[in-house]
């Protein structure tokens, strides 16, 4: 364990090189110690301003289908939840969404889903180049995982802008214990031919997986520097109760946001957002002052949010996507940011 002597100075120098070891980041995630942790997380909110000012950035996502081929150990939609009950949106119904959310103020729409086939190469293209009519500036992002070269061309030439693909955790035989039948090598070459065709590439990963370590945490931050993200999801584990982790310790908040405390040192301008994960367990006013310059708002109907759970998570609806976004606008101004 460093003495706060040296994790001090260690800080400067993450903050002033943007470099860092497997050793330094584990050392840092270790830390327990308030005034280093303060010392931590006011760095990064310098370096989160330098970089974004005050603004924040409001997104507004859209989970158009729960249906998914994969088998994620974590996950509560994953193929082998047979008490899951399944929905898949109209492409009408996925644009009348995205309509209403880029009338409400948004200048991103999110599309998330299982990784579902059933929206084909022209399906989804389709899609994407209606929703560029509404708008031509606002943003596409896709979530929509592991697809063809040719599908990510394709979208990309219909308009897509940015493409989110989480590694989930850089440790290769985690990857595959967690992920049955997928290859980390295979969501790398994902991510590197995302970037090839001029998306901006998000990747992310959790805290807290059963059998992660501070260095696999440590080598998680260090992955996303080397794939060179522009963005980046960090956020806890949740259990679900339907899957073989039910039983497993929830990620730690406190670890999650030194995560991404120290991700905002080493990549400066990447956008982080104060996950739906880390908000839910009541962490994002420590991801915002950790350095997080995105949040995501769900633009998804409520019943199937409810059938959208890849961890438990309370939904409840009270105000339209306007209303809410309104109202998170009012509360970050009163805590000295800009929702943009
Ligand atoms: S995490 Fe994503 S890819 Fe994996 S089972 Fe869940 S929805 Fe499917």
């Amino acid at each position: 364990m460093l003495r706060k002597s040296e994790l001090l100075p260690m800080i400067d120098k993450l903050a002033a090189t943007c470099q860092g070891t497997v050793a330094e980041i584990a050392a840092l995630l270790a830390c327990e110690d308030h005034e280093v942790l303060a010392y931590l997380f006011a760095k990064a909110h310098g370096v989160r301003e330098a970089a974004f000012g005050r603004d924040i950035y409001l997104r507004a996502i859209i989970e158009f289908s729960n249906i998914c081929r994969c088998r994620c150990v974590y996950c509560g939609i994953n193929r082998d939840n047979q008490k899951q009950q399944r929905y898949r949106m109209s492409g009408e119904e996925i644009l009348a969404l995205a309509n209403t959310a880029i009338e409400a103020g948004y200048r991103t729409i999110v599309l998330q889903s299982g990784e579902d086939l059933w929206y084909g190469r022209e399906v989804l293209g389709e899609i994407i180049k209606r929703i560029k009519t509404y708008d031509a500036k606002v943003a596409v992002t896709l979530s929509v995982g592991e697809r063809s070269y040719e599908d990510y061309a394709y979208w990309r030439t219909c308009g897509a802008d940015r493409y989110l693909i989480k590694h989930e955790t850089a440790d290769k035989s985690l990857y595959e214990r967690l992920h049955p039948g997928h290859r980390l090598a295979e969501r790398l070459a994902c991510q590197k031919q995302l970037q090839a065709l001029g998306y901006a590439m998000g990747s992310g990963f959790m805290v807290g997986l059963p059998g992660q370590t501070l260095e696999i945490l440590a080598q998680d931050i260090l992955l996303l520097q080397e794939m060179e993200v522009a963005m980046a999801g960090i956020g806890p584990f949740i259990p679900h109760p339907e899957t073989i982790l039910a039983a497993a310790a929830k990620g730690d908040i406190a670890l999650t946001e030194k995560a991404l405390a120290i991700t905002r040192l080493l990549l400066p301008t990447v956008h982080l957002p104060a996950t739906t994960a880390l908000t839910v367990q009541g962490g994002r006013l420590g991801a915002l002052a950790a350095g997080a310059d995105v949040i995501m708002q769900k633009a998804t109907p409520e019943d199937k949010q409810r059938l959208y759970e890849i961890y438990p998570r309370p939904v409840k609806e009270e105000y339209s996507l306007k209303e809410k976004r309104q109202l998170l606008i009012t509360q970050l101004d009163q805590l000295g940011y800009k929702g943009v």
